[in-house]
């Protein structure tokens, strides 16, 4: 048996619960507890404040949490990163009101800095000799400059749009930050292999995030022409139909470059091409 901690409620929730039933770790979340077991992998759940997270794992209290990295980053207990798991992207950023002028970090000597972050910003105010006063706040950190609380802020930037819609300017990324699959240093054996068979199934969830299958009818001749638009896995897979001189053509793509790759093998001859959802690949 092993336990993960996730966080109970708020961005990442979701997306944990999601990865963890497409590699078949289903939790119900209607019979949801503090503590939930799975019905169909030894595992169970412990939902926290994210910011618990980290302290969690370092303590043994769950063996595994996902967090966001800025989290691990900023509590500073000892945790393995075991896997980024592609979801949760943001960063940590410096603003300012954007009617100020900007040139380097040194403006921010003697300024006041509202953030959530301390640590970490302490860190980025070292290595660059800032000296600047850090205001720790809990929430609404992007509030700060217009109430007079601070000069800047220090804070989770995705978009932009709230730094916009507060009058502020990013004018320094610091940290760039994922959900992470965080370890226990010291998992027992039992665990670290339980650890491994999650991680072998995190992988194939994610690499087949944004693939497509994609299958086709080619005349014989284009095939090469084919494989040198779609460098497939090992290459593509080529099939005879019963009408001579024709093949069926199966292969991978990714769906950014999905009308790129169909209008190109269009122009090379390929009919009938049919998109497929991509359920998993196991490497
Ligand atoms: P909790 O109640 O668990 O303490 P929280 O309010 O601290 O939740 P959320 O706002 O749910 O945290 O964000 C969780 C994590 O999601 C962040 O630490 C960060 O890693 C990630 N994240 C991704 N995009 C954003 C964003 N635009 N704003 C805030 N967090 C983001
Ligand atoms: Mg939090």
């Amino acid at each position: 048996m092993i336990r993960i901690a996730i966080q109970a409620k708020g961005r990442l929730n979701e997306q944990s619960v999601e990865l963890l039933r497409e590699a078949g770790v289903n939790i119900d979340e209607n019979k949801r507890k503090f503590l939930t077991r799975s019905a169909d992998f030894p595992l169970e759940v412990l939902y926290l404040r994210d910011d618990d997270i980290p302290q969690a794992v370092a303590m043994g209290v769950a063996d595994l949490g996902i967090v966001g990295f800025n989290e691990v980053e900023e509590r500073g207990f000892e945790v393995e990163i075991a896997q980024k798991l592609g979801f949760g992207a943001c960063r940590i950023s410096l603003a300012i009101p954007k009617a100020e002028e900007y040139n380097s970090p040194a403006w921010f000597n003697g300024k006041r800095i509202a953030t959530s972050y301390p640590k970490i910003l302490a860190r980025y105010c070292e290595q660059n000799g800032i000296r600047a006063e850090i205001h720790e706040i809990a929430g609404s950190v992007e509030i700060a400059p217009a109430v007079g609380m601070a000069d800047a802020i220090f804070d989770i930037v995705s978009s932009g749009g709230t730094l916009v819609s507060n009058g502020l300017k990013e004018v320094e990324k610091v940290l760039f930050s994922e959900a992470v699959l965080i370890a226990n240093p010291a998992l027992e054996a039992e665990k670290r292999a339980l650890l491994e068979q999650l991680m072998f199934r995190f992988e194939a969830v994610i690499d087949s995030r944004g693939l497509k299958y994609l299958v086709m009818n080619l005349p014989e001749e284009k095939v090469e022409n084919a494989v040198a638009i779609l460098p497939a896995m090992r290459s593509p897979t080529v099939l005879p139909l019963a009408q001579k001189g024709w093949c069926s053509l199966h292969s991978v793509v990714n769906e950014r470059e999905l009308w790129d790759k169909i209008e190109q093998l269009k122009k090379i001859g390929a009919e009938d091409i049919l998109v497929l959802a991509l359920e998993k690949i196991v490497r």
